[in-house]
């Protein structure tokens, strides 16, 4: 900070504060008791009690009150000062104090620069408070902590962590009992910088730290572990920081539920929920409902969701925006697109999220009117609709093929709301060309888009020119791909019932060819299934399943009387040159199949039955559970990878449009 003489004088003989801080009147009482009081020690009693409850107008007014009797404030005067400027992120008054500050030559004292570090990087101003810091002789922890703090606050992880790295070389330096020592808020900050960095080596490292300070069984600490872990991806590790916590709180849990039921691991999220209501004496909240309710919407565990919901409404959370969204996810995802839909009609100040919850809910399930109507419901109360609502807004339109609709939304959404229509946004818009048959549009489209298409929407136009047969933009596509996602046979499975349908048995040959060459291989596909509260697995061809013997005889039963019925197994949906018994074999043990068969022999006659299978539904599969619907005289909704069938009587709620 430059100081010239003139701004010294003016700042000493000035006790100013921002004039633009509202001066309550009733205090003038209260400061005309002091107005007297020549005792600096009681002016600071006053400007600190002020400031600690959280006064903080009202504890500047007292110093400006005590600067104009011309008292002269010692070192314990402005700390406290400082903290009110802070707290009201009050740049131009917390200026006007350090230079107060300096003047009275305590800027340099410990308790000082500390609150100025913290004020000057709360108010935005890290160089500023660098060079407090930079200045400083000697700091304390607090010093250090307020500095990496004002670093990760504001976005800047990195020089966090060169500020702790100093302060370990420092430590490390000085024996000296007296110095500054690493303690565990200063940890949790480090930690926290971690997190924002996603960065593997960096949260090991600090995790060194940590073991060798010997905080492992800090509880804040271990709670900022487990989430560091999860941001760069070592689940694994974030599961070790939680398990070693000795005395987990509700964060601990919550974190690691979060943690599992945002990276798709709902088994254990709902196992660690229940080991939380079991073991522990730590009472779960909201948060803690809506990371279950999360879990449920992915492993579509409905039971266990309605126990949920059950608990919520005891504990009069109904109404809270965040955890009735969440509940509305769930019954969507978990196929109850009715009751999510007087879930939502319950929440109280709904926000985007809820509303957006709302529109993917019904486009999920193929309601593309409903869907638009909430939409549109949403605009009418005056709720701007972001990123998300539009993907769920241009997802419903594509699930029931609505082209028109879709494509004006997709303009208006740049023209009239200012988003750029993102990889989402056109992947719908090419899924909706596609399907619908405008494969050309969807291929200009694709041409034209200012970011850079993904395997998704390729993928998209791959299988539309396969429904279309259309071979030559089959090919573009599936070059594309080849070189975007080169292990995945999927496509080249794709290209090759291209070329079958196209009868160029050659090129079929080739493709097969290609992919043994590179032992390429299929994504695994699984389902899963509810029963009794308790979530099964099922792989394609699974034989891991205790009771799969039985399965398999069911299955065989069921597919006997599908054949009766009528139906031919689906030639097309699997490579055409394995011969035909392998083939009706390969399709048989699709995991849907298995987990639509093991959910019909162990549930109530008449009850409806929920699959969820990881990625798309397979044209055999669909026929198939269309006719087992009929036959067992059920209810049957999958949910794949990109929406929800409901089957029943034969038929399938997306008209075989999917
Ligand atoms: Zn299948
Ligand atoms: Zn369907």
């Amino acid at each position: 900070m430059k100081i010239t003489k003139s701004v010294l004088l003016n700042a000493a003989k000035a006790p100013t504060i921002n004039q633009n801080l509202n001066i309550n009147s009733n205090l003038t009482t209260f400061f005309n008791k002091y107005v007297n009081t020549t005792d600096v020690w009681s002016w600071n009693s006053v400007i600190a009690d002020l400031a600690r409850a959280g006064d903080s107008v009202e504890s500047l007014l007292a110093f400006a009150a005590m600067r104009k009797l011309s008292l002269t404030p010692n070192r314990s005067t402005f700390p406290c000062t400082i903290k009110s400027c802070a707290a009201l992120f009050d740049h131009c008054s917390g200026k006007q104090i350090h230079l107060q500050a300096f003047v009275f030559g305590f800027h340099n004292d410990v308790f000082v620069s500390s609150a100025l570090i913290d004020m000057y990087s709360k108010c935005g101003y890290l160089d500023d408070a660098y060079n407090v810091f930079d200045e400083t002789p000697v700091r304390n922890v607090v010093s250090w902590t307020s500095m990496i703090t004002g670093y990760v606050q504001h976005g800047r992880p990195y020089d966090a962590l060169y500020v702790f790295k100093d302060f370990l070389r420092q430590e490390s330096e000085n024996q000296n009992e007296n110095e500054a020592c690493v303690d565990a808020v200063a940890m949790v900050t480090v930690l926290a910088a971690c997190s924002s960095t996603s960065n593997k080596n960096v949260t090991e490292g600090v995790h060194g730290v940590v073991v060798k300070k010997g905080f492992e069984e800090n509880t804040k600490i271990g709670n900022t572990l487990v989430d560091a872990y999860a941001k760069c991806g070592l689940l694994g590790f974030s599961r070790k920081a939680f398990d070693e916590i000795m005395d987990k709180d509700v964060t601990t849990w919550n974190s690691m539920i979060a943690v599992c039921a945002q990276h798709g691991m709902s088994t254990q999220a709902l196992e660690l929920f229940h080991a939380m209501v079991r073991d522990s004496y730590v009472n779960y909240n909201a948060v803690t409902l809506s990371a279950v309710l999360l879990a449920c919407a992915h492993s579509g565990a409905l039971q266990i969701g309605k126990c949920v919901h059950d608990q919520i409404i005891k504990m009069g959370l109904e109404e809270d925006v965040v955890v009735g969204t969440s509940v509305v996810d769930m019954y969507c995802k978990c196929g109850q697109v009715r009751t999510a839909r007087i879930a939502f009609d319950r929440i109280k100040n709904k926000n985007v999220r809820s509303w957006t919850a709302m529109v993917a809910g019904y486009g999920m399930h193929g309601y593309a009117r409903e869907a638009l109507d909430v939409f549109y419901e949403m605009i009418r109360v005056k709720l701007v609709p972001n990123y998300i609502t539009f993907v769920s807004v241009l997802s419903a339109c594509s699930h029931a093929g609505l082209v028109d609709e879709g494509w004006h939304w997709f303009q208006t959404m740049e023209h009239k709301y200012c988003i750029k229509p993102g990889v989402e946004h056109y992947s719908c818009m090419v899924d909706l060309f596609g399907r619908a048959g405008y494969l050309n549009k969807a291929y200009d489209l694709i041409k034209n888009m200012k970011v850079r298409p993904d395997f998704v929407i390729w993928g998209s136009l791959l299988a539309a020119c396969r429904k279309h047969k259309n071979v030559e933009l089959g090919e573009i596509s599936a070059r594309q791909l080849f070189e975007l996602d080169p292990q995945n046979c999927g496509y080249y499975v794709l290209l090759s019932n291209i070329y079958a349908e196209a009868g160029r048995w050659e090129d079929v040959a080739k493709m097969r060819i290609h992919m043994k060459n590179h032992e390429l291989s299929k994504t695994p596909g699984f389902s899963l299934v509810e029963l009794k509260g308790r979530v099964h697995v099922f792989l394609v061809g699974d034989k891991e399943h205790p009771d799969h013997e039985k399965i398999y005889l069911y299955l065989d039963e069921l597919c006997e009387k599908v054949q009766a019925a009528g139906y031919i197994p689906n030639m097309t949906s699997d490579l055409h040159d394995i011969d035909k018994e392998e083939k009706e074999m390969t399709l048989r043990i699709h995991s849907e199949k298995l987990a639509v068969a093991y959910a019909i022999m162990n549930s109530v006659p008449g009850s409806t039955i929920q699959v969820i299978k990881n990625l798309r539904i397979c044209g055999d599969c669909h026929e198939t559970i269309k006719l087992i619907a009929k036959i067992v005289n059920r209810r049957i909704v999958v949910r794949d990878s990109k929406r929800f069938h409901h089957f029943s009587e034969g038929l399938c709620s997306c008209g075989d449009y999917w």
